[in-house]
C-alpha cells in the first residue's frame, strides 16, 4: 500500500499525512509529487529540491520516535534522479506522460543506470501494453533490480465516468506477459473522484492485483492538485476497512471450483472449434466471391449479421456491448482470411 499526497504543497502539509500514515500498518510507502507534470501550463508544478529537504527532516524527526517511513516521488529528467539519490529516496515512480515517450524512458533510465532505487512504471495514458512492457524493459536493460508497474487507467474516448478508464484487460495482459512483474492498481487517478475509489479499488484486489496507491491529503478541497480525487487520512482508514482483501492463489483445493475450471476449459476448447469452423466456411466464402467477382466487404450482409446477433445477445441475456466487440474481431478475421484466400 502506497500513499500520499497528490504533490508536496508544504513542510506542513507533507508532516502532516506523513505522520499519519506511519500510524497505519498497511501502508509501507509515502508518494509524493515534488516535479508535477501539468499537460497545459500554468497549473502548480511542484516545489522541487525544498519537498526532498522536508521529507529527509520529517524522517529523521520520525525516527526519533522509532517510526520508520519512506518517500517516493516521480522522476521525469536527470537533475531529479540526482536530486533523490542526493536527498537518499529509496524509490521514484516514471509518470504516465514519460512512460508514452521511449526517447525520455531511454534518458530516464540512463540516468538511474547503477542505482538501487525501486522503479514503479505508470502505464502511459494510451492503452498500449507493448509502451509499459518497454519501460519496464528498458528500466530492466540499465540493471534495475526492483521494477514494479503502476495501473493508472487510460486515456480513452469513452471514458466511461472515470477520469482514465480502468482497462483492465491491459494490466491483465502485462500480468500474462511479464508475470513476475508485481501490478500496483492506482484508484486515485483512474477514478478521479473519492466516491469511485472503493469501486476501482475493490476490483483491483478481486482481479488479484499486488497493491495500491492512493492519493492522501490532509485538506482535499484545499489541495492544488487532484483536489476531488484525494481523501483524508480517516478516509483512507474508512477506504481500507470497506475493502475485501482476496487471497491471489487458492491455497486450499476447492472441489468445486476445480471443476467448474474443467467445465470453462470444455466450452473454451468447443469454442475454438468453432471459431476455427467458421473461418474455413469464410475461405470458402472467399472464392465464391472471386467466382461471382464481389467485392470481400459487404457492408450490408455485415450490418445485417450483426443486428441478428445483437438481438439474440439480448435473448441470451449477454451485454450488447460485449456481443458487438466479439463479432466485429471475429468479422475483421473473417475479411482478413478472405482477403489472403482470394490470392
Ligand atoms: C501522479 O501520480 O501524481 C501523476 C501525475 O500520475 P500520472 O503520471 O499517472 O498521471
Ligand atoms: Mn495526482
Amino acid at each position: 500500500m502506497i500513499a500520499g499526497p497528490c504533490s508536496v504543497e508544504s513542510r506542513e502539509q507533507l508532516r502532516a499525512v506523513a505522520l499519519a500514515l506511519t500510524e497505519m500498518p498497511e501502508v509501507s510507502m509515502v508518494r509524493c509529487g515534488v516535479w508535477k507534470p501539468r499537460t497545459r501550463p500554468g497549473g502548480f508544478e511542484g516545489l522541487g529540491e525544498p519537498a526532498l529537504r522536508w521529507m529527509v527532516d520529517i524522517a529523521q524527526e520520525l525516527a526519533q520516535d522509532g517510526k520508520t517511513i519512506e518517500f517516493a516521488c516521480e522522476v521525469a529528467r536527470q537533475e531529479h534522479v540526482e536530486l533523490v539519490l542526493k536527498y537518499g529516496l529509496k524509490c521514484v515512480w516514471i509518470g504516465a506522460r514519460t512512460t508514452a515517450s521511449p526517447f525520455m524512458v531511454q534518458e530516464l533510465t540512463e540516468a538511474l543506470r547503477g542505482t538501487d532505487l525501486t522503479v514503479l512504471v505508470k502505464n502511459a495514458p494510451s492503452p498500449d501494453v507493448r509502451l509499459w512492457m518497454g519501460a519496464i524493459e528498458r528500466c530492466r536493460q540499465v540493471g534495475m533490480k526492483e521494477v514494479m508497474a503502476v495501473h493508472r487507467g487510460f486515456d480513452v474516448f469513452k471514458n466511461g465516468g472515470y477520469r482514465n478508464h480502468p482497462l483492465w484487460e491491459v494490466p491483465i495482459e502485462l500480468r500474462r506477459a511479464m508475470p513476475e512483474v508485481p501490478i500496483i492498481t492506482d484508484p486515485s487517478h483512474i477514478a478521479g473522484r473519492r466516491e469511485l475509489l472503493e469501486e476501482v479499488a475493490q476490483s483491483a484486489l478481486d482481479l488479484g492485483f499486488d497493491g495500491l496507491m492512493i492519493e492522501v491529503h490532509p485538506h482535499p478541497e484545499e489541495a492544488l492538485t487532484d483536489g476531488q480525487q484525494q481523501v483524508t487520512p480517516n478516509g483512507l482508514k474508512e477506504l481500507l476497512g470497506s475493502l475485501t482483501f482476496r487471497q491471489t492463489e487458492s491455497v486450499v483445493a476447492d472441489e468445486e471450483l476445480r471443476l467448474l475450471r474443467s467445465r470453462i476449459d470444455r466450452i473454451d476448447d468447443q469454442l475454438l472449434r468453432l471459431l476455427a469452423s467458421r473461418l474455413e466456411v469464410s475461405e470458402k466464402i472467399a472464392q465464391v466471391k472471386a467466382r461471382d467477382n464481389l467485392a470481400v466487404f459487404q457492408p450490408k450482409r455485415w450490418d445485417s449479421l450483426l443486428q441478428q446477433r445483437l438481438s439474440e445477445a439480448i435473448d441470451l441475456g449477454l451485454e450488447q456491448e460485449f456481443v458487438k466487440e466479439i463479432f466485429e474481431k471475429i468479422h475483421a478475421e473473417s475479411v482478413r482470411v478472405q482477403m489472403n484466400a482470394k490470392g
